[in-house]
């Protein structure tokens, strides 16, 4: 990104923040007053908070968030729990998509196992199985499945999750820091909101590592390639000292934030956003998730063919052939 660009983009994020602009001790941010798309139904989406890892503090805000968001678009019901018990296929089926809310760890299996007598261990084995089943069968089946962030630090211990979600955390190698993040999909009504103009924010990126990159037995569970799924925005290292950028550890510089897939009859919608309450705050990503989450409810039609099936013109193509109004004295 160019300097007048960066500038430009830092001072629009400062406007376009909703956060920004309300008063201390207001309800929330201000949330999207209409839906991505008309339901065709009424919808039921399961907003889970259940961590058995680390625990992101942000969790409450983003159930609320995500509640209200619900509500006054009138796109879906959200319930929120902890209950693995909803779970079970005859409770799942009154939903219509799950949305894992910065879950993470086993979350079907409890957090003492190993100091369980055998037989509860034995009877907890048998259950997580159960739920783990009934959760990919859902999927399968043709319902939907949205998750965030730590999301991809969920079951570590069951590969179809990661074939299922896209991706397993590896690392945040950069810890917090303001990202620019491009737009891979701009004809998707996923990253409409963002009207192909790079995004700025401060977030925890994550790195989903790939073979090139990792020779350990990691790389056997990490299921992240664009030849599965169709990516929509992705961190820009265009502009990053190549030290920092060199951290990230993959060689090809393929750093997705955000994707959707079919799995099955089934949809799932990813997004690596959402460690820090301003995530939650800015109404284009607000937007993003609403998105997201219709698609998933099966009420926002998006192309899902994987990103490496396409033959269009790079990112960095689109951006060079944008008109610069915006821009006096830039010339391409
Ligand atoms: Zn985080």
């Amino acid at each position: 990104m160019r300097r007048w660009l960066m500038v430009a983009a830092i001072v629009g994020l400062g406007v376009g923040l909703a956060g920004a602009e309300e008063p201390a001790g207001s309800a929330g941010p201000l949330v999207p007053k209409s839906a991505a798309a008309r339901p065709a139904k009424a919808r039921r989406l399961l907003v889970f908070n259940l961590c058995t890892g680390f625990r992101h503090a942000v969790i409450p805000f983003a159930a609320e968030t995500i509640t209200r968001m619900g509500r006054e678009t009138e796109a879906y019901e959200a319930v929120v729990s902890e209950d693995i018990g909803l779970f079970e296929p005859d409770r799942l089926a009154q939903f219509d998509a799950v949305f894992l809310n910065n879950s993470t760890g086993e979350l079907f299996l409890p957090k003492d196992l190993d100091k369980l007598p055998a037989e509860a261990q034995q009877a907890a084995r048998q259950r997580d199985e159960r739920l783990r089943g009934s959760l990919a069968d859902f999927v399968r089946g043709g319902k939907g499945l949205a998750a965030i962030h730590a999301a991809t630090a969920c079951f570590y211990a069951w590969p179809e999750f990661g074939e299922m979600l896209g991706a397993r955390f590896d690392s945040h190698a950069w810890g917090q820091f303001v990202a620019t993040v491009q737009i891979d999909d701009s004809n998707s009504p996923l990253t409409a909101m963002f009207h192909g103009k790079d995004i700025r924010i401060k977030e925890e990126v994550y790195v989903f590592a790939d073979k090139a990159s990792r020779k350990d037995y990691w790389f056997d569970h990490q299921p992240y390639s664009r030849e599965k799924l169709r990516i929509l925005l992705s961190l820009d290292t265009s502009e990053m000292d190549p030290a920092k950028r060199a951290k990230g550890g993959r060689a090809d510089n393929d750093y997705a934030i955000s994707w959707i897939r079919r799995y099955g009859q089934g949809r799932v919608f990813y997004t690596a956003f959402g460690h820090g309450e301003n995530v939650y705050r800015d109404e284009a990503i607000l937007r993003h998730l609403l998105a997201g989450i219709q698609f998933v409810l099966g009420d926002l039609e998006a192309d899902t063919a994987p990103s490496a099936a396409l033959k269009e013109v790079s990112g960095a193509a689109i951006k060079a052939s944008e008109p610069s109004s915006s821009s006096p004295g830039e010339l391409h």
